[in-house]
């Protein structure tokens, strides 16, 4: 067991999901022909001035409500300037001392443990273009992302583990989804990740050199790359080593490290005020009335669904995360299911059913006032579970109603005692040698008169009335 503890942070980059982009009006739009999407201003064309969309502004602040963020009334953008040859400008409008947000924070859960993750900031910015580098060692560059928006999300360094920054990040683009500011597809840029990673001995104050990750871009890549940062850094400081900042780029085929550069300071980037675009003020009555709309939030359906439902914290995350999925379970409830019945349902019929056809619950067939009558026909004992597992898949192409599909399956369990109980004496007639072993002591004869009875009603008998009718019938 080494000495070391990991000391990890996440800078999260959230591609909004806005209309067109954050400083002109050109589409913010993913897969159109490259440079078809660009204008003066997202090229920075000289003379060119950017005008901020409001939907960028109200994106980020439902984002900042959703973390429990201090939103800053006011905030400004500065120019980062670097060379790159993705940058025509020269320079990425971003925010840098004066910030849209501070604070905030993520609950996580790592394997059943759940974990508060501090945030430090989130800010606001434009993305760059995209260089794409070609086999003969010639690179292109596609333009179309200039200028789309993005929320930069900066955490606290909180990691202590790599799964703790892999759950991370798939909360956040759990709650980005469900607060519908980000799409979060990750293999098509929309959500990408830098890690600032460092190590020190357990037990020391202060934190020792980190270095950064550029652009990790799935969930895998994340904790892989954290754990190999972190094995690198340890072996350094164990042959007597010092870590020197720099950025490192995570080779997915090699799976291992490379230097890109040494890291700047902020200073290299020459920050300065944009001139082209005024404060960013954002009035307390937009606040309120944004707050005012933001749907119960993650953390907040958990809680409940653990509380008041008593559900078991696997159902709870399932169901919790999905803003359709938990609409869907909560209408299930206001039909008056019980929620553990409900969510017994959505985790394993539904989600087996979901995960075969790759849906999501928007794409499922049955409404939930369908699924509803299903679980209640199960529920009342008209049929028993195995049927309904049948129906329902009847219930994905038949949009008749419940009980005309019961009714025409035939499937109405049966519930009449004399009916079950005339067959459970025929089979223990038919049956003379396995009711002496059953008599002689042979309990588990119990099984197979069951399985006789069941066959014979064609699953049909409800299994605890039959269960119950035989012990007396044995009994006598
Ligand atoms: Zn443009």
């Amino acid at each position: 067991m080494s000495d070391f503890e990991l000391i990890a942070g996440l800078e999260i980059h959230a591609q909004l999901m806005t209309r067109t982009k954050a400083f002109c009006r050109c589409p913010n739009r993913y897969g159109d022909a490259p440079n078809t999407l660009v204008c003066p201003v997202c090229l920075g064309t000289p003379g060119a001035l950017p005008v901020l969309n409001r939907e960028v502004v109200a994106q980020a602040a439902r984002l900042a409500t959703a973390l429990g963020a201090t939103i800053n009334l006011r905030s400004r953008f500065d120019r980062k300037n670097y060379f790159y040859p993705d940058l025509p400008k020269g320079y990425q409008i971003s925010q840098f001392d004066h910030p849209f947000a501070l604070g905030g924070h993520l609950v996580v859960n790592v394997a059943g443990v759940e974990k508060r993750i501090n945030i430090t900031r989130a800010h606001i910015e434009e993305d760059a273009g995209k260089s794409m580098h070609l086999p003969d060692g010639s690179t292109i560059v596609d333009m179309n992302r200039c200028g789309v928006p993005l929320v930069e999300i900066v955490s606290e360094p909180d990691f202590r583990s790599p799964a703790e920054a892999g759950a991370y990040l798939s909360a956040m683009r759990e709650l980005l989804r469900f607060i519908g500011v980000c799409d979060g597809n990750m293999d098509e840029g929309s959500l990408r990740c830098d890690a600032n990673v460092s190590v020190r001995k357990h037990g020391e104050a202060g934190l020792r050199e980190r270095c950064e990750m550029k652009n990790l871009n799935s969930f895998r890549n994340v904790e892989r790359a954290i754990e190999a940062e972190m094995r690198r850094q340890i072996e350094i400081y164990e042959q007597g080593g010092e870590i020197h900042r720099q950025t490192l780029q995570w080779n997915e085929q090699e799976e291992r490290l490379i230097p890109m550069r040494v890291k700047e300071g902020s200073d290299d980037y020459r920050y300065f005020p944009e001139p082209d675009l005024p404060e960013l003020v954002v009035a307390e009555s937009a606040l309120a009335d944004i707050r005012s709309k933001m749907p119960e939030l993650p953390e907040s359906r958990r809680l409940r669904y653990r509380n008041a439902y008593a559900l078991h914290v696997e159902a709870v995350y399932l169901l919790g995360g999905d803003r359709d999925l938990s609409d869907y379970f909560e209408r299930l409830m206001q039909r008056g299911l019980q929620p553990a019945t409900a969510a017994a349902w959505m985790q394993s019929e539904v989600q087996r059913i979901l995960n075969e056809q790759e849906w999501n619950i928007t794409q499922f067939p049955v409404s939930s006032d369908r699924l509803a009558d299903l679980v209640g026909a199960v529920e009342s004992k008209r049929i028993n579970r195995a049927t309904g597992r049948d129906l329902l898949r009847t219930m994905l192409t038949d949009t008749r109603g419940v009980s005309d599909l019961i009714a025409e399956s035939g499937a109405q369990q049966i519930q009449d005692t004399d009916h079950i109980r005339q067959i459970i004496s025929g089979i223990l007639s038919a049956n003379p040698g396995e009711l002496a072993k059953y008599r002689a002591g042979k309990t588990n004869m119990v099984g197979f008169f069951m399985g006789q009875v069941m066959q014979a009603t064609k699953g049909q008998a409800d299994p605890q009335l039959a269960k119950d009718l035989l012990m007396e019938l044995l009994a006598q």
